[in-house]
């Protein structure tokens, strides 16, 4: 026999946790938690729509479990993604914050919302859907010639999904008429931390000059972040209206490159605006 201290903390956790079941869900009981007259536990919202115990039979009362509460606040939860391959535990007060920011989460389709595509997935299953039911907004390469109508410029949005290095992005463009300005950003769908592992250059150059032309760098940012705080704090590429006047080619259109880069080790991070 195993004597506690053979026991790791985890496993410990691991087995209580394992006892929060509600029986009638089958989820993590987390509290308010509440018990029947024999003291078998349920979650909140199973106990609105059940009146006898499945246990024993017994009526639930309206007290909660104060005591299996208290244990549940000290337990760390498995992620709800556990199935599909996320193994990371937090306390009840930290897992919804990580189930929302959690690579291994449903993602909805962005680029079909507008077409009323309800897919949902995981972040592995993005691109073949993308490939299958919206190919126009996908790219597979890292550089990419991109151009946009000058006549129609100021009311430009776009969304595209790009697959390079194995890996996918969501590229963001838009024009804000109000501001008079466009904001570019490139957002790294997958674990968080990876995002600073990825550059995007933007590169527009004059058709009438070669020698003119803006170039800037930037890392890629987490696909959790919202769209309008990365717009908002300008951690993308934001060019006032004005200036991008200058490069409109002679058949009014703005075109410009965009690359994608893996930041390698040892690699010059001059240049790259970091928040
Ligand atoms: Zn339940
Ligand atoms: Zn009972
Ligand atoms: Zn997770
Ligand atoms: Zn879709």
């Amino acid at each position: 026999m195993e004597s506690i201290s053979q026991l790791s903390h985890e496993s410990v956790n691991d087995s209580i946790v394992s006892l929060f079941e509600c029986p009638v869900c089958y989820e993590y009981l987390t509290p308010p938690i509440y018990q029947c007259k024999n003291a078998h536990n349920i979650c909140s919202k199973c106990k609105e729509h059940i009146t006898k115990c499945p246990t024993c039979g017994e009526i639930y009362l309206d007290s909660r479990s104060v005591f299996v509460e208290q244990i549940a606040e000290r337990l760390l939860y498995p992620c709800k993604n556990l199935e599909v391959g996320c193994y990371e535990k937090y306390s009840l007060q930290d897992i919804e914050k990580h189930h929302e920011v959690c690579s291994h989460r449903m993602y909805e389709c962005l680029p079909g919302k507008a077409d009323n595509c309800k897919w949902k997935g995981r972040s592995f299953d993005i691109l073949t859907h993308m490939m299958d039911a919206h190919a126009s907004s996908c790219w597979m390469v890292d550089e990419n010639n991109i151009l946009y109508d000058y006549n129609v410029f100021e009311g430009v949005e776009d969304l595209q999904l790009v697959s390079a290095y194995h890996e996918v992005f969501w590229y963001n463009f838009k024009c804000d008429a109000t501001k008079q300005k466009l904001f570019l950003a490139v957002q790294y769908i997958g674990p968080q931390e990876l995002a600073c592992t990825f550059t995007y250059e933007f590169e527009l150059c004059a058709d009438t000059d070669e020698e003119k032309s803006i170039i800037i760098k930037n890392r890629t940012r987490p696909d959790t972040e919202k769209l309008n705080d990365i717009y908002d704090s300008a951690s993308c590429i934001v060019l006032d209206f004005a200036t991008v006047k200058h490069f409109v080619d002679s058949n009014n259109s703005v075109s410009f490159c965009l690359r994608l880069k893996r930041v390698m080790a040892g690699d010059s991070t001059d240049g790259i605006k970091d928040r």
